[in-house]
């Protein structure tokens, strides 16, 4: 089965396909099925991805987002830059 890292788009977890469709996913969800072309994919998550949450869910909608292989420590460090709470939780 083929791999689909998630990542995460104004405030949500997106999977993307091979055919550039993508969808929202949950963090229980392991695997994923293109609504589009019905390709099936197994889900990998960022092994940080609590942490992730904590330090977006300060910030606006629009800013909630992490690209794939962004290292978490950005997100710390625009957190500070724009004066919201390190770790919210
Ligand atoms: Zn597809």
């Amino acid at each position: 089965m083929n791999i689909s890292r998630v990542y995460a788009n104004r405030g949500r977890w997106v999977a993307e396909c091979e055919c550039r469709s993508a969808s929202q996913v949950q963090p229980e969800q392991k695997a994923w099925r293109c609504e589009e072309c019905g390709a099936g994919y197994r889900l990998l998550w960022p092994i940080q991805r609590v942490r992730i949450e904590t330090l977006l869910r300060p910030r606006r909608i629009v800013n909630q987002n992490w690209n794939i292989g962004e290292p978490v420590d950005h997100l710390l460090a625009e957190n500070i830059e724009h004066g919201l709470a390190p770790e919210a939780a």
